[in-house]
């Protein structure tokens, strides 16, 4: 089974991933996560990524799609079930996405849509940010990443609805609540 774990930033995507990996296990491909790694550990990729994510910008597609091409291929991903965790963030990274699936006999079986209030979600991603240290949750580049979210990530709400894949959470219940009304959920799929 594969799920794509879907919202904006700060809602929570993170956190349930971890819930499900440890009750279903899934293996979990944030794109976030292997992105920063990069960065710590200064390859290329890193370099590169660092520019756009300090802006709040999103990487390129061409080069997000072929790290989860490369990705789907190796051994410890081939033949499990996954959550995607930050991509896909684009209505072309999802069509993608859909034909790297396809291509290994597979698809997304649903996208799990954890909404979450705008002011809610500043609110948490500044404290994120006093808490964690992570460079990108400071005010401007929220404010940034949320426009980046509503103009080319939440078109792909419509997108999964039109393949009646879409289905919403309250993401702004507790992380307890939220979990087990995800568990309910993939437990029908
Ligand atoms: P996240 O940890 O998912 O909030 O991602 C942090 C940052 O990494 C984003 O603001 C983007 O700059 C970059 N990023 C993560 N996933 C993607 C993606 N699927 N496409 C493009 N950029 C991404």
């Amino acid at each position: 089974m594969n799920l794509v774990i879907f919202g904006a930033p700060g809602c929570g995507k993170g956190t349930q991933s971890e819930r499900l990996i440890d009750r279903f296990g899934f293996y979990h491909i944030s794109t976030g996560e292997l992105l920063r790694d990069h960065i710590a550990r200064k390859t290329e990729l890193g370099i590169i990524a660092e520019k756009y994510i300090s802006q709040g910008h999103l990487i390129p597609d061409e080069l997000m799609l072929s790290i989860i091409d490369v990705l789907l291929d190796s051994p410890e991903v081939k033949d499990r079930s996954i959550i995607f965790d930050g991509f896909p963030r684009t209505v072309n990274q999802a069509e993608e996405l859909e034909k790297l699936l396809v291509k290994r006999g597979n698809k997304v079986d649903a996208v799990i849509g954890l909404e979450v209030p705008d002011e809610e979600l500043v609110e948490r991603l500044i404290k994120r940010g006093q808490d964690s240290g992570r460079a990108d949750d400071n005010i401007d580049t929220i404010k940034e990443r949320l426009d980046v979210y509503h103009n080319q990530t939440q078109p792909l709400k419509k997108f999964y609805q039109e393949r009646g894949s879409y289905r919403t959470i309250n993401g702004s219940q507790s992380i307890d609540k939220i979990a087990e009304d995800i568990a309910q959920l993939v437990a029908t799929i």
